[in-house]
């Protein structure tokens, strides 16, 4: 794969604290499209609200009926304390009114936080700035579609957490929790249909390579990068979380590598 750098993404991963060593490919932003979020009505007294069977069916929703039922879902205890349920955002405008957003890249998180909460979309705050950062730096961002390389079709990028509530005071999330939480990330997929998805952070990487990587739980992250796994055939790259990257800097460099791989492998024909 070839990869040139603009003056714009150099500035992007000198952001990410990167040191340059390879090129990226200048992109063309092919249009913009709405941030999809469908919020929650906030509760001030939630003492009242109680945990309820999920609704059934969600391998069979279109993106709207999905979209509806994360924004009612209260199957685990998370919706006591939510402001908003976060379904995820990006991709480019669908062909038809109903359909999902198109998106080839599919980006996963652990699970909204604070700013998340109060915001109903994912990835805002520092954490959020800096996987802006790295989108950019890739030629991808969370609104636009971007085109790597010559005459290679256009591309969507679509964000979405493990988890659509907050943990409370930003814990991990737990795996019945996870559990609860699963069949909608797996319908958002089935229906985005992505070409690569980038896994960030270790519950992201549990939570799609559960079924391909037997000792996934077991192994730390490090032993998961460097290498594209499969979830359904879909190729799999496993890079840190934003919010760890602000904590460690050092590993910044990795993660850049991590970005690499995932453009090498998108590329292969
Ligand atoms: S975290 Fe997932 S399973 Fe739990 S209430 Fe929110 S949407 Fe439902």
């Amino acid at each position: 794969m070839s990869l040139t750098l603009d003056s714009r993404q150099r500035a992007m991963l000198k952001e990410m604290g990167v040191k340059v060593w390879s090129r990226v490919v200048p992109v063309q932003a092919p249009g913009e499209r709405a941030a999809r979020t469908v919020r929650t009505t906030p509760t001030a007294d939630t003492s009242a609200m109680v945990v309820q069977p999920r609704v059934a069916g969600a391998e069979t929703m279109d993106w709207a009926a999905l979209q509806q039922a994360v924004a009612d879902c209260r199957a685990c205890a998370l919706c006591n304390g939510r402001k908003h349920t976060v379904f995820g955002m990006g991709g480019l405008e669908p062909p038809n009114a109903g359909r999902p957003p198109v998106a080839n890249w599919l980006i996963v998180g652990e699970a909204p936080g604070d700013q998340e909460d109060l915001s109903g979309l994912p990835f805002v705050g520092p954490a959020g700035q800096l996987l802006d950062s790295m989108l950019k730096a890739m030629g991808l961002d969370r609104k636009r579609g971007a085109a790597v390389g010559d005459g290679q079709a256009a591309q969507g990028s679509y964000i979405a957490n493990v988890l659509k509530c907050r943990p409370p005071s930003n814990r991990n999330p737990e795996g019945e929790e996870v559990a609860q939480c699963a069949p909608y990330l797996r319908r958002q997929i089935e229906l985005l249909q992505p070409r690569i998805i980038l896994a960030m952070g270790r519950f992201a990487a549990q939570a799609l390579l559960h079924d391909s990587v037997p000792d996934v739980h077991s192994l730390p992250l490090g032993k998961l990068r460097g290498q594209v796994h499969s979830y359904r055939g879909i190729p799999v790259v496993v890079t840190y979380h934003p919010a760890y990257l602000l904590r460690a800097l050092g590993d910044k460099a990795k993660a850049w590598a991590d970005l690499c791989l995932a453009m090498q492998r998108f590329s292969d024909p």
